[in-house]
């Protein structure tokens, strides 16, 4: 993978996430290369070869931050924070280090268990919190839609060390894809390891995007017995795999008082 220096930009931008100001992104352009994220239209290198980074993220960050007052600041929305490249580079250690230094804390986003590296800075911020997503529950087909991230055990294990260390945790189960993901046995899996469980189905904006184009190849290739039906799923919400599912989870909530987020 090359790693390149990108041109000045600012690190520090807007989030729109509900009681979050403003979010980082360590690196540009992601190496997981999930085939479905919606990122890759904005894409600006070919993630399977290059990725940029900013040249000196500490100097430059630290001068965007003396500008806010000490808060959580999210890190992962356009890009993975612990993706491969970050064993060597160190991006977001760094980031860590200088948000602890002068009182913010962060709310991480990752399909790493590299996440468990920063513990040590992690455990001494004020309220940190750690998100894993998932969404497959077969290491096959994760491998067919995400075939550079690590096993979904893997990331298990890293929540349940992180809630064990007295880390706030949570899990993304995203992208449900109808008739592929199995979702009430993922919150099986994750409801002992996590505070709150946000489920989102796959969402496509644009049928000529790169996700979906990406997607529909996978699904004619590997699914082509039920292509057709996930397909129709995928762009109706009214269909009846998304109300069943709703209702399922919904009647889990309840029964088990878990703390589920339901977006579908
Ligand atoms: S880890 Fe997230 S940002 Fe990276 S490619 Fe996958 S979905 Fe996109």
């Amino acid at each position: 993978m090359k790693v390149s220096v990108c041109k000045e930009r600012p690190i520090l931008s807007p989030c729109g996430l509900k009681d979050i100001d403003f979010q980082v992104d360590t690196y540009i352009g992601c190496e997981h290369y999930c085939y479905y994220c919606y990122a890759l239209d904005q894409a600006e290198t070919d993630w399977s070869r290059e990725i940029l980074i900013h040249k000196d993220i500490v100097d430059q960050l630290s001068r965007e931050i003396v500008k806010i007052s000490p808060q959580t600041i999210y890190m992962g929305y356009l890009s993975d924070p612990y993706q491969p490249c970050e064993a060597e580079y160190c991006q977001t250690r760094k980031v860590l280090d200088l948000f602890l230094q002068n009182g913010f804390s962060a709310s991480i986003l990752t399909k790493s268990d590299l996440v468990l590296r920063d513990m040590d800075l992690l455990k001494e911020m004020d309220s940190a919190t750690v998100s894993v997503s998932v969404a497959f529950n077969d290491n096959q087909t994760r491998e067919l839609f995400e075939a550079s991230t690590v096993n979904t055990e893997k990331r298990l294990e890293a929540l349940r060390q992180l809630k064990e260390a007295g880390v706030k945790t949570g899990a993304l189960l995203c992208p449900v894809i109808p008739y592929i993901t199995d979702t009430i046995q993922f919150i099986e899996l994750l409801a002992p390891y996590t505070d709150v469980v946000w489920i989102y189905g796959l969402s496509i904006n644009d049928p000529s995007g790169q996700n979906w184009l990406n997607v529909k190849k996978i699904l004619k290739r590997q699914f082509s017995g039920i292509s057709e039906q996930i397909e129709s799923a995928i762009f109706s919400k009214d269909h009846r795999f998304w109300s069943q599912l709703r209702n399922e989870l919904e009647a889990l909530k309840k029964d088990r008082q878990l703390n589920l987020n339901i977006h579908l």
